[in-house]
């Protein structure tokens, strides 16, 4: 199986998620949010095919790494490649994060994306809306979007936020509407 990536690897990064994180930059990506930092990666015939197994490799060659973070680009278009990479990483024990424009009841309707959450610690969804972007959130670029953690919400069956990453304190009666989640 090959995945389409727009980079290498990228090991310690601090600002993709908790800890020390490797960073694997997908490519291909349907959402056009206005004002997306990486119009690099939307194109789904650019960046280079690579191997899943050369990947996995790699990132067994890389110490010292709290967890891996899916980013891109939107890596729930390659749901497949990306289950096995994150399952690897697991394997190897590193936390998986995953930032997608998709919402995370959108994955939940898609049956390669709801079996990619089942290989995902914490979920990073929803589109980049430039009017809602703030440099006073943690790990997300605008307030719409939400810190999830995957294992509660699945068990739970409704969507169970990391509050400590959650600053915005009237996220739940501004953003849980409906508009905001299917933008
Ligand atoms: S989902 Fe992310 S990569 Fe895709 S257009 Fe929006 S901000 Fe850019």
């Amino acid at each position: 199986m090959k995945i389409r990536l727009a980079a290498e690897l990228q090991p310690d990064s601090i600002v993709d998620g908790e800890g020390i994180r490797t960073v694997l930059w997908t490519q291909g990506c349907p959402h056009q949010c206005p004002g997306c930092h990486n119009p690099g990666t939307h194109d789904f015939q650019g960046g280079a095919l690579i191997d899943v197994d050369e990947v996995i490799s790699s990132l067994k060659k890389i110490k010292n790494q709290d967890g891996l973070t899916l980013s891109g680009g939107d890596p729930v278009c390659q749901a497949d490649a990306c289950y096995e990479i994150s399952k690897a990483a697991h394997e190897m024990s590193l936390t998986v994060w995953c930032y997608t424009g998709f919402t995370y009841e959108q994955m939940l309707l898609q049956p390669k994306a709801r079996r990619l959450l089942s290989e995902i610690d914490v979920l990073v969804d929803g589109k980049f809306i430039e009017e809602e972007k703030s440099y006073d959130l943690y790990f997300r670029g605008s307030r719409n979007q939400r810190i999830i953690d995957v294992a509660k919400s699945l068990a739970e069956d409704r969507v169970v936020l990391i509050e400590k990453y959650m600053k915005d304190k009237d996220y739940d009666l501004t953003y849980q509407k409906p508009n905001y989640l299917f933008v």
